[in-house]
């Protein structure tokens, strides 16, 4: 099993993937926390990386790919690619790549939200430092740690209002059509993202369970 797991920035897709990961023996590769590290490192990539990536903007594609194979190569497992492909380049070098490799994508789910959820859910959610896990938070009722491990919670400096906006219209400008390049191929599924995480969850086992 290769999943692809598409959808807007907050739409879930971390959240998801922790859960697939738990359920099915799936490697996880988030192209976010990937670029996320690399800029943590403070190396000269990362620099750069780190002024692309707090705009909202995306990575050029041919970047973006040379460092994802490496980690394909690193797993047998099947895979969640999480937040790649990004654009339709990135989706032909994915199927390019995965050929080579004697692989395929086997699904194709679009977790879907309504605009109006998009930024309200990006800018009021916070990050674990320690064990990654997504939380949304109430203005009203602050958390200071993670429920899960105690770790300390940080808000990504791309989660602003102003930079929630410009990474939606990213979105809608470059990965939207990538939906168009996998539909009618058999595998491509929507999924109602407006749900509880719970709910969420299900629908995507119920597909994968086919
Ligand atoms: P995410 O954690 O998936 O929301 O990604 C955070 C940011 O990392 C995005 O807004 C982009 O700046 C960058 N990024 C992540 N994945 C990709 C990708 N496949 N192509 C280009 N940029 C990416």
């Amino acid at each position: 099993m290769n999943i692809v797991l598409m959808g807007c920035p907050g739409a879930g897709k971390g959240t998801q993937s922790a859960k697939l990961q738990q359920a099915f023996p799936l490697y996880h590769i988030s192209t976010g926390d990937v670029l996320r590290a690399e800029i943590a490192s403070g190396s000269e990539l990362g620099k750069k990386l780190g002024e692309i990536v707090n705009q909202g903007n995306l990575v050029p594609d041919e970047l973006m790919i040379s460092m994802l194979e490496g980690i394909v190569r690193s797993t047998d497992k099947g895979i969640i690619f999480d937040g790649f492909p990004r654009t339709v380049g990135q989706a032909q070098a994915l199927d390019e790549m995965l050929a080579r490799l004697h692989r395929s994508i086997t699904h194709v789910l679009m977790i879907d939200l309504p605009e109006e959820e998009v930024v309200n859910r990006i800018c009021s959610r916070k990050q674990c430092k320690k064990c990654g896990a997504i939380l949304r938070v109430d203005a009203e009722k602050p958390v200071v740690s993670c429920p899960s491990c105690g770790g300390e919670l940080y808000t990504r400096p791309d989660d602003t209002p102003q930079r929630a906006k410009h990474r939606l219209s990213v979105y809608r400008q470059s990965t939207l059509p990538v939906k168009d390049y996998y539909q009618g191929g058999g595998k491509y599924t929507e999924i109602n993202g407006n749900q509880t995480p719970e709910k969420v969850f299900e629908d995507i086992a119920k597909i994968l369970q086919k």
